[in-house]
């Protein structure tokens, strides 16, 4: 019986991995979501239809918010009408990051419990024979 270091390594680089990607978009999503202000130097109004129903216009509105929505299209912006209605998929995406965080985080101290018992145990025989 041998211990396979190579491959619990392979499973932990996995989830390191995993981990930074997920720390990446949540950087991401946290650069992502501004406050912006309508340009009023052009001659046509600009308008958009918030997720909420809201349409909001240029010649209405001064300011308006933008946050990233990758659990759709990993480059999707969305636009709304106010930060009540971007903070609503701003924390709804922000959570689930979170969640998938926390599954990895524990996926690797589980995979390291699991190792360790395997390794006293391989001593263990050791000690016996
Ligand atoms: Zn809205």
């Amino acid at each position: 019986m041998d211990l396979d270091y190579s491959l619990m390594m392979g499973l932990d680089y996995n989830l390191m991995m995993d981990l930074t990607d997920v720390e990446l978009k949540l950087e991401e999503l946290e650069a992502g979501y501004k406050k912006k202000y309508f340009r009023k130097d052009t001659k046509r109004a600009w308008s958009f239809n918030c997720h909420c129903g809201e349409k909001v216009g240029s010649n209405i509105a001064e300011e308006y918010f933008i946050a990233l929505i990758t659990r759709k299209d990993p480059n999707a912006i969305g636009r709304f009408c106010s930060k009540e209605c971007a903070e609503i998929y701003f924390n709804e995406q922000r959570n689930e990051l979170l969640v998938e965080r926390e599954r990895i985080i524990e996926e690797r101290r589980k995979m390291r419990e699991v190792y360790e018992e395997a390794e006293r145990k391989f001593i263990a025989i050791k000690e016996k024979s």
